[in-house]
């Protein structure tokens, strides 16, 4: 079974792919993550992508469709994937599709966290205290904020048509999320 969680930053989108991957057995792709791990190691993507990041701003379409590849064309994880901040724009939602259709592989689920802007707020700068991000100041989280709105939000439209879409109200509690995604998923 292949996921995407999608929502603006501050949905629970990461919080909900770590509890699916221990539930499904599955392997979570965070984008996000794996770009953080790149600045972390300050490779030669890590020093290309530090600026966009602490600005609130895109990584461009080719390093991260490249960091993904791998993974989705990795056989011990087909069908097991877990997509956690990708896609984010129509033409990764496309890189995607095509991805997987290469690896006779679909997306079984998307869940659609859906959470208001002040929430979002509230839940980023709790966030900073306890993981410490560079990106989670109140100027960058409204311009995260403005690029979900502009870019991630059109890719709805591409899947929202499907039966396999779902919107969630993402303010709720975490375990009232996750006690909807077991029930949609029949878990
Ligand atoms: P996240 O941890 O998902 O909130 O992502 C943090 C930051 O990483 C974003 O604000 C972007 O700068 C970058 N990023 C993560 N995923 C993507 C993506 N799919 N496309 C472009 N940039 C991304």
């Amino acid at each position: 079974m292949n996921i995407i969680l999608f929502g603006p930053p501050g949905a629970g989108k990461g919080t909900q792919a770590k509890y699916l991957v221990n539930k499904i057995d599955g392997f979570q792709i965070s984008t996000g993550d794996l770009l953080r791990e790149e600045i972390k190691k300050d490779t030669d993507v890590g020093k290309k992508i530090i600026k966009n990041m602490n600005d609130g701003k895109f990584v461009s379409d080719e390093i991260v469709n490249d960091l993904i590849k791998k993974i989705i064309l990795d056989p011990r994880k087909k069908s097991k994937l877990i997509f956690d901040g990708y896609p984010r724009s129509i033409s990764q939602a496309k890189n995607l599709n095509s991805l997987l259709g290469d690896s006779n592989q679909k997306i079984d689920c998307v869940f659609f966290l859906n959470v208001d802007k002040d929430t979002i707020i509230k839940r980023i700068e709790k966030r900073k205290i306890l993981e410490k991000r560079s990106d989670d100041d109140l100027e960058t989280i409204l311009k995260r904020y403005d690029t979900y709105m502009k870019t991630t939000k059109p890719v709805l439209d591409f899947y929202s048509k499907n039966s396999n879409f779902h919107e969630i109200d993402g303010g709720q509690e975490i375990s009232q999320i996750t006690r909807k995604i077991e029930a949609l998923l029949d878990l």
